[in-house]
């Protein structure tokens, strides 16, 4: 295929010039020139990370004959052999054929063979997770006594799948995924080389097309340069893969964050028109969302991968919207891209997905609904003194009188609190029952039975009743009864009745309000919880 060219001749050609790799370069480096490169390798990480690009660079550093401080000379007859898979003592098998068993099969028959030329034979094992079980075992019996002269290198992208037993003895590279930054720098060096003139959009889209695989973007670079004469626009990238536009995205988020239904209407029929793919344009809308989030949160260095110009414009787009409502859409698109997957006319849903994300309230006017709550007829609570601060509670302590019920009661065990808190405590559970003559009765509900004998204890009443002098002025004998069913209620069970009224007028308040209804409706969604914002 004439679009290898690239690829091939910008394929790593010693460990400096592997990219995104540093680490794993310095450690076989280092372990090559103090003769202590273990027996069996094994390479994990992504697709396209070079992990077959090192252990061909691995072979060569150590058989080609003109090598200098392990760095092969990528020229003669021995590294060219390898480069294209033919050297008879640099062995790659491929994991995934279906051969996999008979090639390590033959492995444990030839591995003792020295190698015909040099001092080293490699075996290079490919995606060595799709092994069979009996390959697997027949892989072990050889690495565990590996001839002197071989060095395995098994690659992987699956690391989970492999043995334990195989594991454990390998010595073990994670290849780290390349920023897509990494590569589109690197792809512009190539691009440059080559005399091939890529505006950067276009290059950021054959960058993010390749999910940042280094090899597969230059081959599409090498296909796209042949089809335009070797002057790439995003037109005729767009053209070649089928991709959605840049700008139409941007357009969609702009439109999405303005809530603007027109200029939604016009892109549902540019999309459309520009024959883009509904799944593949709400994807990468989806993942546009996700951007305008971590730009929201300012986590651009560590976690953004996008040419500078996109993340000015994510700013921008970012500042007219809160964190949850950019939530609130990465929502409804991820659902929607769900939907498009099992969608037999994706452009509909598409077109109906941009609505509804249009038409979603923002949260901030939910939020200002929230606000405003307290003004609401729906959520008009009486607060009881109870619920006053200490001061009130003091002042109404100094107006005590009148008759003796259960809300005064309640308001001198309120008080108490604060006086008192222990006395407080022990008393919230505890109602008002009677009061004739200068006999007040309290009652105790049987559940708290463990709290009687504190509470009938002399001494303890002697200080409540001085407490409740001093609150009504007036002397009191106070009698407690514990009773099986609370024939009234303690300032507790009020206070927590008081509560739940609060959370229910709340929940109604919020489950009644025709924003929640719509986002309701839109995100087939409940509330789960309420929470104030303060
Ligand atoms: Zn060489």
């Amino acid at each position: 295929m004439s679009y290898q060219v690239i690829a091939r001749k910008w394929r790593p050609k010693n460990f400096s010039s592997l990219i995104g790799q540093d680490h794993i370069s310095t450690i076989l480096l280092n372990a090559m020139k103090s003769d202590r490169l273990a027996h069996a390798l094994l390479f994990t990480g992504p697709r396209g990370t070079g992990k077959t690009s090192t252990a061909r660079i691995l072979a060569k550093s150590l058989r080609c004959p003109n090598v200098k401080d392990f760095v092969p000379c990528d020229k003669c007859s021995t590294c060219e052999e390898i480069s294209v898979g033919s050297s008879i003592d640099v062995i790659e098998i491929d994991g995934a054929s279906n051969n996999g068993v008979d090639a390590i099969r033959e492995l444990r028959d030839t591995v003792h063979f020295l190698p015909t030329s040099g001092k080293w034979k490699v075996y290079i094992i490919d995606e060595v997770h799709m092994l069979t079980t009996s390959a697997f075992n027949a892989l072990l019996k050889t690495l565990e006594e590996p001839p002197p002269h071989v060095i395995f290198v098994m690659a992987t992208t699956e690391v989970q799948k492999i043995p334990t037993t195989i594991l454990s003895r390998c010595q073990r590279f994670d290849f780290r995924r390349i920023s897509l930054k990494q590569v589109a720098d690197h792809l512009q060096k190539i691009a440059d080389a080559e005399g091939i003139k890529i505006d950067p959009p276009a290059l950021w889209m054959i960058v993010r097309h390749s999910e940042g695989a280094m090899r597969d973007s230059q081959s599409l670079l090498d296909q796209i340069a042949n089809y335009s004469s070797r002057d790439i626009t995003l037109e005729k990238v767009v053209e070649v893969l089928g991709l959605t536009e840049r700008t139409l995205l941007n357009d969609a988020l702009r439109g999405l964050v303005s809530r603007d239904r027109g200029a939604i209407l016009k892109l549902v029929e540019k999309i459309i028109q520009s024959g883009a793919d509904a799944k593949v344009f709400a994807q990468d809308l989806l993942e546009q969302i996700r951007n305008l989030l971590v730009v929201k949160m300012e986590a651009v260095s560590a976690l953004m991968d996008l040419p500078e110009n996109e993340v000015e414009e994510l700013k921008e787009l970012g500042k007219n919207l809160s964190s949850e409502d950019i939530h609130l859409l990465f929502d409804m698109a991820f659902k929607g891209v769900n939907d498009l997957i099992r969608a037999q006319d994706p452009r509909l849903v598409l077109e109906m997905l941009l609505f509804r994300m249009c038409e979603a309230p923002t949260v901030q006017s939910l939020k200002e609904i929230l606000a405003n709550r307290g003004s609401a007829p729906a959520a008009s609570t009486q607060r009881t003194d109870i619920m006053s601060s200490p001061v009130a509670r003091t002042t109404h302590a100094r107006s005590g009188g009148g008759a003796f019920d259960s809300g005064k009661w309640n308001t001198f065990v309120g008080n108490l609190q604060s006086l008192n808190a222990l006395f407080g405590a022990k008393l919230a559970n505890t109602h008002f029952i009677s009061l004739k003559d200068d006999k007040l009765t309290i009652g105790l509900p049987k559940q708290h039975e463990f709290l009687l004998g504190q509470i009938t204890d002399a001494d303890f009443l002697k200080k409540v009743g001085n407490y409740l002098n001093t609150f009504m002025g007036k002397v009191f004998k106070i009698e407690v009864v514990l009773e099986e069913n609370a024939s009234g209620m303690s300032l507790k069970a009020t206070e927590e009745k008081t509560k739940n009224d609060e959370q229910k007028a709340t929940e109604e308040m919020v489950e009644n309000n025709p924003l929640i209804q719509s986002v309701k409706k839109h995100l087939n969604a409940k509330v789960q919880s309420i929470k104030e914002k303060r």
